[in-house]
């Protein structure tokens, strides 16, 4: 592996999502990693086995196929260590579990993926521990709201659904000085669009269910911590007995690949659609950090490598009893996008946000917000199939 590895020094990404993770020459020279399927794993002897010496001891403790998979992440990530869980939500909730003990207190971002609101609101709370929401732009002004018993402030840039964008690095600097654990989650950038452990965070999450899969038929989540944080999230993660299969690592790292290349097709047609919409007057704003009219486009620029596939807009409507009304007649008309949750495969999805559950950031007065999730498709046939939504709204 180390000429491999000497041979991606410097090399550019897509170089790079091509050669990470396994090398060929240590499997009979195949391209792919095996995908070992496995719980049981032999030892040659009682010794070896009472000393734990050796690489491979247990399904749950890992596969040649799923470590192939978390040295890829970790190459990606430049973090000590990644481990591999069955879903992004589960990537927020293990080390949460991990880092948070009863009595402690928690900071979460108030545009936070609203199943990590869920988990904090109730499992979090009956275990003992307070947890706080802040303002996703409140940047370096954390500090007042930090308290002495504040353990971990996690973060989400940009936000669920209505995508503030947060200045990560002052925020992570603020935690620090008060020795907290900060986490963020970094699905819509991907690694390779904002490399988080760069800007002060401690752990990083991704739901690989959605670029890193890219075909919308798995479910996969990594969290990558690192040196000072490593241990404990490992030991955490093997004390719970989270693990997934090596079919599903090996589809994820199958999705890596190509990650790059699709990015850059999702993040081209999204932003011509985006601009496309920004033109219209039955649109009140679009919610896209790589729009210079976004409020946080700014910081988007200062850190961010790229913008995604996926934003949102908010349909112009006068009357709030019409909001939903319109955005139904909008997202039935629809043909060519689904509807559907989740994002990132190669298909075009809308959904009606709801923002109910926010406490600092509420729902804008404008309109209803829709989130598109911009497909692979060819952009001309993504923007005629808005037009007969924009159509439908306003004939209702
Ligand atoms: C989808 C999503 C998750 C959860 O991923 P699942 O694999 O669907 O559980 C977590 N965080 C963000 C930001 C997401 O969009």
């Amino acid at each position: 592996m180390t000429d491999r590895k000497d041979m991606l020094v410097g090399a550019g990404t897509d170089t790079r999502l091509c050669h990470i993770g396994h090398d060929p020459s240590s499997f009979h020279g195949f391209v792919n990693p095996p995908v070992v399927r496995a719980s049981t794993v032999l030892f040659p002897d009682v010794h070896t086995m009472e000393t734990g010496q050796q690489k491979y001891t247990y399904g749950t403790h890992g596969t040649p196929t799923t470590d192939a998979l978390c040295e890829a992440i970790n190459e990606l990530e430049g973090s000590a260590g990644t481990i591999l869980v069955p879903s992004g939500l589960a990537a927020i909730t293990v080390p949460f579990l991990a880092f948070l003990s009863a009595g402690d207190h928690a900071l979460i971002v108030d545009s936070v993926y609203f199943p990590c609101r869920r988990f904090c609101d109730t499992i979090l709370k009956r275990l003992g521990v307070e947890v706080d929401y802040y303002d996703p732009e409140i940047g370096a002004g954390i500090e007042a709201l930090i308290k002495p018993n504040t353990r971990l402030v996690h973060t989400e840039a940009p936000g669920s659904n209505t995508f503030e964008m947060q200045d990560i690095r002052a925020i992570a600097d603020a935690a620090h000085r008060h020795g907290c654990v900060v986490t963020m989650d970094n699905t819509w950038a991907t690694p390779l669009y904002f490399k988080a452990l760069d800007f002060g965070v401690d752990v990083t999450i991704h739901a690989a269910t959605k670029y890193p899969s890219g075909h919308s038929d798995l479910l996969m989540g990594t969290v990558s911590a690192n040196a000072a944080h490593w241990k404990t999230l490992e030991e955490a993660n093997t004390n719970l007995g989270m693990c997934v299969s090596s079919d599903d690592a090996y589809q994820i790292l199958r999705g890596l690949r190509t990650m790059g290349i699709r990015l850059e097709h999702h993040q081209k047609s999204a932003l011509a659609v985006a601009r496309w919409l920004e033109g219209r007057d039955d649109v009140a704003r679009v919610l896209h950090p790589a729009l210079p009219s976004f409020p946080g486009h700014e910081l988007w620029k200062r850190d961010f490598k790229g913008a995604s596939g996926i934003f949102s807009f908010v349909l112009a409507v006068d009357d709030p009893d019409q909001f939903k009304p319109k955005a139904r007649a909008f997202l039935d008309s629809l043909r060519l996008f689904g509807l559907g949750y989740s994002w990132g495969g190669y298909e075009s999805l809308a959904v009606m946000v709801n923002l109910q559950d926010r406490k600092i950031r509420k729902a804008p007065s404008e309109g209803p917000v829709l989130r598109l999730q911009i497909g692979l498709e060819n952009v001309e046939d993504i923007i005629a199939d808005l037009e007969r939504g924009f159509k439908a709204a306003a004939e209702v």
